[in-house]
């Protein structure tokens, strides 16, 4: 089953607009011609620019997060049509630290992604345990439930453009990956979720990728494991030269 492999910077808090032109004039030559799809998830003070210069390359603008109503008294938020009009195609969607800080819960990230799909942006779902959750051993118990909480409602045909994100908590931003073999195992009970929901056929195009602490020396190996199509990645997308290496992680 060949899926086109996804790899997507995640920003996070980082990068003022005249920064992010500064990184992305000097990613954009790099990534030339790659042969996955590239994202950059960018902070939205950093997508008008990003998107103006990004316009008819190969990589595409991502924001890492949005509101699920339309409009309104929603202060601080961003609706969907706001993001769309701006060239976005991507949003982050229950990233680990809007859980952990913004109270992000699977019941928003299901209203979130049902709108982002209904107004045609494609979501990437993020899901993952914690070490605590890894040492119990529910972690297969907990990224199941956060899946089908996230699905609930879908359509087959529109889960299948869903990109799927697992990050184990404990991974990301600390150094310490996922060894390829256990980013794996995980990746494969999500797609056994989704054969479940939905049957085999969206399973087998629905796009997985693994988050956390992914870097130019770790990706190739955890990239050619059978369910992993590509990476989120945060803090090796902040430099061109570490995140085109991802990108062209084979050669
Ligand atoms: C992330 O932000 O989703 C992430 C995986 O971060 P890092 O690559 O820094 O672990």
């Amino acid at each position: 089953m060949s899926r086109k492999k996804i790899v997507a910077g995640n920003w996070k808090m980082n990068k003022t607009p005249s920064e992010a032109e500064n990184l992305v004039r000097e990613l954009i030559p790099m990534v030339e011609g790659a042969d996955v799809d590239v994202v950059v998830c960018v902070p939205f003070t950093d997508i008008c620019a990003v998107s103006a210069l990004t316009k008819g390359t190969n990589i595409a603008v991502g924001a890492q997060n949005m509101h699920f109503e339309e409009s309104g008294a929603y202060t601080g938020e961003i609706s969907a049509d706001m993001l769309l009009e701006l060239g976005v195609k991507y949003v982050v969607l229950g990233h680990s630290e809007r859980r952990q800080y913004f109270a992000e819960t699977c019941e928003t990230v299901n209203k979130k992604a049902k709108v982002a799909l209904a107004k045609g942006l494609v979501p990437i779902v993020c899901c993952g345990e914690s070490l605590a959750e890894r040492e119990l051993g529910v972690t297969a118990e907990l990224v199941r439930s956060q899946v089908k909480k996230a699905f609930a409602g879908i359509s087959a045909q529109d889960a299948a453009k869903v990109v799927i994100a697992y990050e184990p908590i404990w991974a990301i931003g600390t150094g310490k990956t996922a060894t390829a073999q256990q980013a794996n195992e995980v990746c494969a009970v999500i797609r056994g979720v989704i054969a479940e929901l939905y049957g085999q056929e969206t399973a087998d195009v629905i796009r997985i990728q693994y988050g956390g602490s992914m870097n130019e020396s770790n990706a190739a190996e955890l990239m050619g494991q059978s369910d992993i199509d590509g990476g989120l990645i945060g803090g090796a997308s902040l430099k061109a030269g570490s995140f085109a290496q991802i990108v062209k992680y084979k050669g």
